[in-house]
Formats: C-alpha cells, sequence, structure tokens
C-alpha cells in the first residue's frame, strides 16, 4: 500500500486547498472545483503507479476539458492569461486570478510545470499530435514568448484605459478566439516543426510565469548515477529537450520539464 501513498497525499494537498478557499471565499464552488481536480490529479498518479500507460493523458483529459467546457464555455470565465489581466486589474481575486495562484505562479514551487504535463487543455489536444518528441534541433525564438505576454497585457490595459463597456462579454469572445488562434498556431507548429511542444517552447506566454517558477520546482526528475549507463535512451524520448542525466538546477531546458514522465518509464535501469 505504501506506493500508493503520493496519490493520496496530493488527494489530501487539493482538499486542503478546496476547504480553505470554500472557507475563506464563502463560495461551495472552489470546494467542488478542487475537489475535483485533486481526484482527477490523484486517479492519474494512482493509474501510473499501477502501470497504465494512459494514466497521463487520462487526468489531462479530465481536467483540461473540465476547464476548457466546464468553466470556459459554460461558465464563461476566461481562464487565459488575458483573464488573468482582467480579473487583477478590476481587484478580483477569484476565478483566474486562483487558477493562475495555484497552478502557474506559486504551485510551480512545489510541482513545476505539473499544470503543462497534466492540465492544460492547448497540450491536451497539441499531444494527440504525431510528433511526440522533436524531430530537430531547438529553435532560438523563445523570445516570442514575451512578444506574446506583453501582447496580452496591453490588449486588457487598452479596453480600461479606454472605458469600453461589457469587457466581461468582451472576455468571453477572446476566451474562445484566443483559444482557437492557440489550436490553429500550436498545430500548424507542430508540423512545421515536427513537434508536438513547439507551441510550448516557443510562442506560449504562460510561461514567463511558469519558466522561472519551475526552477526551483521541489518536485523535479533525478539521476541516480550509480545505476545509471549512460545509454541515451531517456534524452530521446524526452518532449522537451531536458538534459534529465545532469541534476543541477541550471541543466539544459531544465525549466522546461512538464514531469511527463517518459524518461522514468524508458530507463531500463530505474535510475531516474
Ligand atoms: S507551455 Fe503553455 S500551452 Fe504548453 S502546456 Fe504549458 S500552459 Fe499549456
Ligand atoms: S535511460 Fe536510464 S540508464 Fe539510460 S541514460 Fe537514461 S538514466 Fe541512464
Ligand atoms: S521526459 Fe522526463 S525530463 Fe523530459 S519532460 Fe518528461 S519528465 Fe521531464
Amino acid at each position: 500500500m505504501r506506493k500508493y501513498l503520493l496519490p493520496i497525499v496530493l488527494l489530501a494537498v487539493f482538499e486542503v486547498i478546496a476547504v480553505a478557499l470554500w472557507l475563506m471565499m464563502d463560495n461551495a464552488f472552489y470546494l467542488f472545483n478542487f475537489s475535483y481536480i485533486g481526484a482527477s490529479v490523484a486517479l492519474g498518479v494512482f493509474l501510473f503507479i499501477s502501470g497504465n500507460k494512459n494514466a497521463r493523458r487520462i487526468t489531462q483529459l479530465l481536467v483540461g476539458l473540465y476547464m476548457l467546457v466546464y468553466l470556459g464555455l459554460i461558465r464563461g470565465e476566461n481562464m487565459q492569461i488575458e483573464g488573468f489581466w482582467y480579473y487583477l486589474f478590476t481587484g478580483v481575486f477569484e476565478a483566474a486570478t486562483i487558477h493562475y495562484a495555484v497552478a502557474k505562479i506559486f504551485g510551480p514551487l512545489l510541482f513545476g510545470r505539473g499544470w503543462c504535463g497534466y492540465a492544460c487543455w492547448t497540450a491536451m489536444v497539441l499531444d494527440f499530435l504525431p510528433h511526440k518528441v522533436p524531430a530537430r534541433p531547438r529553435k532560438k525564438i523563445g523570445w516570442i514568448r514575451y512578444v506574446a505576454f506583453v501582447v496580452s497585457v496591453v490588449f486588457v490595459a487598452a479596453l480600461f484605459l479606454a472605458h469600453v463597456g461589457n469587457i466581461e462579454r468582451i472576455m468571453f469572445w477572446a476566451f474562445i478566439i484566443g483559444n482557437v488562434a492557440y489550436y490553429a498556431i500550436g498545430i500548424a507548429l507542430a508540423y512545421a516543426f515536427k513537434d508536438n511542444r513547439a507551441f510550448c517552447k516557443y510562442v506560449c506566454p504562460v510561461t514567463v510565469f511558469l519558466k522561472p517558477m519551475s526552477y526551483y520546482s521541489l518536485l523535479r526528475i533525478t539521476c541516480d548515477h550509480d545505476r545509471c549507463v549512460e545509454c541515451g535512451t531517456c534524452r530521446r524520448r524526452c518532449p522537451m529537450d531536458v538534459d534529465m542525466l545532469d541534476d543541477s538546477r541550471k541543466r539544459q531546458n531544465g525549466t522546461e520539464c512538464i514531469l511527463c514522465l517518459e524518461c522514468v518509464r524508458s530507463c531500463p535501469r530505474k535510475a531516474l
């Protein structure tokens, strides 16, 4: 039973967050929301430990579809980065601000870019494409993410400065148009670069938060060098070009690890 301790701990952590936010915000939605996400994540970890090859994808679909369809389309909450700026500028600590604080700003100090591996609804679709491992060397165009980041701030700030009416409605349509654009660019880049995760590596503005915070992540892949025979299989299986054999925080593309555990699964020596 000890091997199932991790999913139980994860479920407990999410329940603590769910109950704390429910009581703080006096809103039972937070109890449902974080309990659902916690149960989905714990189920994924449980399935992984049980040897299910699709464990990560199951969690990714459970959380990603919930956020895209239920929170975004049905409840009308813009959970993209523009929604974060919107709630931040209005001074309201709810919806996208809580989502960003937990999943993308402070959470990565604990679980790195687990969001990108197990929950993101953009990657949920991109991971279905055929180029699971990059076929070509990485390009030096990561600066695009900073342009996308600035554009998102300027867009929302301009709506406030111009005193545009009914911003909430605009944010709903921005969520739909933004997602269509993300999917279109993401799929085009995946085929152009033969790399499903090209959008994550070069364009996604959320990585401006995710990368520096995940640098300090508590949860990370490390290598037992006494067991490793340097066969290189793990490196060849990594979708994010991480040098997981280097244990230092400065390792190549260290802030890109999405904790997909493909390297762990592929290691014949169980060294990771
Ligand atoms: S980098 Fe962006 S698009 Fe890719 S998984 Fe993370 S949040 Fe989603
Ligand atoms: S797959 Fe395992 S044994 Fe091979 S290089 Fe990676 S950690 Fe070492
Ligand atoms: S293969 Fe390993 S190092 Fe690469 S992203 Fe997945 S967990 Fe991280």
